[in-house]
């Protein structure tokens, strides 16, 4: 599995990590030689999958349930990690929810959920890290194109929770750039996972919105975080990097 060794002696933290692009960027942390904790909040069986695929191929993974909409039980997740893996260089806050439905049917609650998922766990993990994180770390957030591109109607909370990535990013890079942590927002476009669903309605549109015509593969988010999480990466801090096909173009 170990495709580098870029990574070796790291240890990983991927909040959100038990499917879709968290679950490939798992893989490709610890097929660099990281160690890697991730969390989720439903999917255990699958969790456990993906431990044991990660360990059947020569890595380090350990899985943790930890709802993103609880601030104590993200803060837990992280401490543990440090505890069972020996130290904490990398966090990748990936735990995302799509609710997407015109402003008239948009509710309150689902201003919450969002913002408590998409945007309230990116700041609390990346608080509890800076707490515990080597100098010289990376903090790599998981927003998306729609921070800049709405194409359907629909979009208004989700949108606007990944436009908050974008300036939580730089707010976080200058407060911890002293420290030499890094910390980028990695915008995908339309990636084929359970968000996506390749299901008629919507996917013609989508593929056509893009520039090469297709949906990413998670492991082509994945390969960028790598990159970003590695030594090569060390003067690129504040940045949205957008990963999209063309979609923004
Ligand atoms: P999936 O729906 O395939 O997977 C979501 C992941 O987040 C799962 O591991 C899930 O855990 C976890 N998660 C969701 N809610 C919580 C929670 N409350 N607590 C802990 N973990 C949680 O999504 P994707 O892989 O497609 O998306 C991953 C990220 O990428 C999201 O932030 C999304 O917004 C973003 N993105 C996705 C795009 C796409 O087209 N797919 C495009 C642009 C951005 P569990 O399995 O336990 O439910």
């Amino acid at each position: 599995m170990k495709s580098s060794n870029n990574l070796q002696g790291k240890v990983a933290f991927v909040q959100g990590g038990s499917r879709g692009i968290g679950a490939a960027i798992v893989k490709r942390l610890a097929s660099e030689g990281a160690a890697v904790a991730f969390t989720y909040v439903s999917s255990e069986a699958q969790s456990q999958l993906l431990v044991d695929e990660v360990i059947a191929q020569g890595g380090k993974a350990i899985a943790i349930k930890a709802d993103s909409t609880e601030p104590e039980a993200i803060r837990r997740a992280i401490r543990e990690t440090k505890a069972h893996l020996g130290g904490l260089d990398i966090v990748v806050n990936n735990a995302g929810i799509l609710i997407w439905d015109s402003i008239e049917n948009l509710t309150l609650e689902d201003w919450e959920r969002i913002v408590n998922t998409n945007v309230r766990s990116v700041f609390v993990a990346s608080q509890e890290a800076a707490l515990h994180m080597n100098d010289g770390g990376r903090i790599i957030n998981i927003g998306s194109t729609n921070a800049e591109r709405i194409p359907f109607v629909g979009g208004a909370i989700y949108g606007m929770s990944k436009s908050a990535l974008v300036g939580l990013a730089k707010g976080l890079a200058r407060d911890l750039g002293p420290r030499a942590i890094t910390v980028n927002n990695i915008q995908p476009g339309p990636v084929d996972t359970d968000m996506n669903p390749d299901n008629g309605d919507s996917s013609e549109p989508i593929k056509a919105i893009g520039v090469l015509g297709r949906y990413g593969k998670a492991e082509e988010i994945a390969s960028f975080v790598a990159f970003i999480a590695g030594p090569e990466a060390g003067y690129i801090t504040g940045a949205s990097l957008m990963i999209d096909g063309g979609f923004s173009a």
